[in-house]
């Protein structure tokens, strides 16, 4: 695996390229996404950059992990080709002022308690499908609001390329697995599995009796395609999001 980080130096050849943009602290959803993402693409692109201007606290973007020799074996092992981790000012050179708003859809859940995370995340989404001329661009149904927000990116601005998306991974004990879950005390982790208990209950009313307690966001039927239970909670320190698809 060639480790880049400069668009110069970055060339993902001619044949079928797919992108996995992540953060870092790799686990078993990244992999899946990457494992999709080998099996269908000749050239495999993991991107590495926590973006910062989609952290609404300086808290959690200090506490966010990075270990870049980890994530780089994680990342071959699961079969990446090319892990391009750009520094900062790559990706945001001096004078940088050009961003993308996908409106509506940016607005509620997640958009009303993290304002301009969705701007940010879509400018970085369309930043790195320029860089890397993706095919196929692999995204997490842990983040359907992310997901519904990367799918309308790329039909309102007709980006050549397919969004695939990969079911949500999780522990044993049902927490979809995060990069924050390692911030959880072992209290705080049993408490967090109302999480995912409520959501499956797939009724937004018995799933916020299950969470009364707990510092919730908001727990809500999201329309996306296809339309899902999305909930948002606050355990000590940590904010943690999950979802499960409505069928029918
Ligand atoms: P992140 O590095 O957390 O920004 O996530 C990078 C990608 O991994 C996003 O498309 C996420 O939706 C996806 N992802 C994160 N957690 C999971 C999970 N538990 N299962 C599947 N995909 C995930």
């Amino acid at each position: 695996m060639k480790v880049v980080r400069t668009i110069a130096d970055l060339d993902a050849g001619t044949g079928i390229v797919g992108l996995v943009p992540t953060m870092g602290a790799l686990h078993a959803g990244h992999e899946a996404l990457i494992a999709a993402a080998r099996a269908e693409c000749e050239t495999v692109v993991v991107s590495l950059f926590v973006n910062a201007a989609q952290f609404n606290e300086d808290a959690d973007l200090v506490a966010y992990r990075r270990d870049e020799a980890r994530d780089a074996a994680i990342a071959e092992e699961a079969g990446a080709d090319v892990l391009f981790a750009p520094a900062a000012d790559e990706m945001y050179p001096p004078g940088y002022q050009t961003w993308v708003d996908v409106d509506e859809l940016s607005r509620g859940l997640e958009g009303a308690h993290r304002p301009g995370h969705f701007r940010a995340v879509a400018t970085v989404c369309l930043k790195l499908f320029n860089i890397v001329r993706p095919r196929f661009a692999y995204f997490g149904q842990k983040d359907a609001q992310q997901l519904a927000v990367v799918r309308r990116l790329v039909r309102d601005l007709d980006l050549d390329l397919t969004v695939r998306s990969i079911p949500t991974v999780r522990d044993a004990d049902g927490l979809a697995l995060s990069s924050r879950n390692a911030r959880l005390s072992a209290e705080e982790r049993a408490l967090a599995l109302s999480l995912p208990r409520a959501l499956a209950t797939r009724d937004p009313d018995a799933a916020r009796a299950m969470l009364d307690g707990l510092d919730v966001d908001y727990v809500e039927v999201a329309d996306f395609d296809p339309p899902v239970l999305a909930a948002a909670v606050r355990v000590g320190s940590t904010r943690l999001i999950d979802n499960v698809i409505l069928d029918g």
